[in-house]
């Protein structure tokens, strides 16, 4: 039993569904193209996770269906119901997964009232989560991006929420101990409790199985009404490890996103390309770079001609509460920070030598936003950091 496509679309996620519109408004007939997802839903929009379905019409979908192995050199998928599909060209947009307790040696991850957050059918079951656990006490496993939006919105739903982390600080991978500082004072004042440098050891579960306290590494005991955890992801991209050329944890692929296999492409969370900017290749886990690199990887299938090489500067934004900040460009080398750390707006450069790699900005508008992605994309050089520091934000406004 079998079905053929021209292009096969291997995941139902945010890249997946860019990919698919990209198809769609360049033109594919009915039956040249196929969506696989595991998940049970069209493909969404994951950050809302609000079933804002990105599908167009025309399109071949295999729902609620796993591919349980590829064989790229015969061009194959082989799906869990035993069904084989091939294609002449694949897109790889398979994702990643949480990484769970168990991988650092804790268990209990099964636990009804323990909440992981990737995709739909999670962010059913921690509101589920969340309703029961009303004025109740939440653990929030994790600093980093779920871990902040997360505690945010518990405590929106009225739960008290302390945040646990084995770093000094909360978004290491991104935030400056100056800029964590602000973020953790503006939790603190919502009422949110950090525990920092520890992690969890175990659970203690009730007769149940439902988890009613956190035991910590440090010795604290933690009671609890119910955990989110988000310490990290994997790419999922097992199902080509000894076909396909992987690195930096994902697949590799050229400026067309394409794979070592010439048939396979890969893009989104999935996928290592080449960032110009940086001269290097970066996997990067966010949405503007699944959604571009999926558009780029289309037009590059469709058009190999005309389409040139992907140009992307790196883009991270997170709101939560009030606040809302977006990032550009690499965090790496001599920090400036600038703006009323006490207000509202502040923010902060990155220089790698002598040049602006990196901005971040708090609480801008949509001007000083364009700004500081505009000055990253030019990386213009600095001779003074003491100058563009006291120039700060009206420094990018000026480029
Ligand atoms: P995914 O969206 O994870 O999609 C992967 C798809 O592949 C899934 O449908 C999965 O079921 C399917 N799949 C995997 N393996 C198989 C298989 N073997 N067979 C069949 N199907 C398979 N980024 C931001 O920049 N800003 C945000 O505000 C933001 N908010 C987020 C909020 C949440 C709750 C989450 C979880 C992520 C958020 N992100 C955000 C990150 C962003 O959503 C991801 O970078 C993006 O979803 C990556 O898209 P993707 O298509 O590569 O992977
Ligand atoms: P992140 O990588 O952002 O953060 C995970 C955090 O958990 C890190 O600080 C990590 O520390 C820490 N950690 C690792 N192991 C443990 C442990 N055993 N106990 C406690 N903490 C631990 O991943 P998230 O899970 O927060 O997010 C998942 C994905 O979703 C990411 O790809 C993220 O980009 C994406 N996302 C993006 C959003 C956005 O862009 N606004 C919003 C929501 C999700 P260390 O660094 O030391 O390993």
């Amino acid at each position: 039993m079998g079905r053929a496509f021209v292009y096969v679309i291997l995941g139902g996620g945010v890249a997946a569904g860019y990919a698919a519109l990209e198809f769609s408004n360049r033109g594919v007939s009915h039956g040249e193209l196929c969506i696989i997802s595991e998940e049970s839903v069209a493909p969404y929009e994951r950050p809302a996770l609000s079933k804002g379905y990105l599908l167009p019409e025309g399109i071949e979908l295999v729902l609620g269906t796993r591919v349980i192995s590829a064989d790229v050199r015969r061009r194959t998928l082989l799906t869990a119901a035993g069904e084989t599909i091939s294609y002449k060209i694949l897109i790889v947009a398979t994702g990643a997964r949480a990484l769970k307790l168990e991988e650092f040696g804790v268990n209990g991850s099964d636990a009804e009232n323990v909440c992981y957050l990737r995709d739909l059918t999670d962010a059913n079951r921690l509101v589920d989560v969340m309703r029961s656990s009303s004025g109740g006490n939440a653990v929030v496993i994790g600093g980093g991006y779920i871990g902040m939006e997360c505690a945010a919105s518990l405590v929106i739903n009225k739960i008290n929420v302390t945040m646990v982390f084995p770093e000094a600080q909360c978004m290491p991978r991104l935030f400056t101990p100056k800029i964590a500082s602000f973020y953790e004072d503006y939790y603190k004042s919502k009422g949110v409790e950090f525990v920092k440098g520890t992690a969890l050891s175990s659970f203690d579960m009730d007769a149940d199985g439902k988890v009613v306290a956190v035991n910590l590494r440090d010795g604290k005991r933690l009671l609890v009404d119910m955990v989110v955890v988000g310490i990290g992801i994997r790419p999922n991209t097992s199902l080509f490890e000894g076909q396909l050329t992987l690195e930096k944890g994902g697949i590799k692929v050229n400026e067309k996103m394409q794979s070592s296999n010439s048939s396979v492409y890969a893009v989104g969370d999935v996928a290592a390309f080449p960032v110009k900017l940086f001269g290097e290749t970066r996997r990067l886990e966010h949405v503007d770079s699944a959604r571009k690199c999926a558009r780029h990887a289309v037009a590059a299938i469709m058009e190999p001609e005309k389409s040139g090489e992907f140009d992307y500067v790196p883009f991270f934004y997170s709101r939560i509460f009030a606040l809302s900040w977006q990032f550009y460009g690499d965090n790496v080398g001599e920090v400036v920070h600038f703006g009323d750390f006490s207000g509202n707006t502040f923010g902060a450069y990155w220089v790698n030598k002598g040049h602006l790699v990196g901005s971040f900005l708090e609480g801008g508008t949509k001007e000083e936003y364009a700004a500081i992605a505009m000055v990253t994309s030019l990386k213009p050089a600095i001779e003074d950091l003491a100058e563009l520091e006291s120039r700060g934000l009206s420094y990018a406004m000026a480029v």
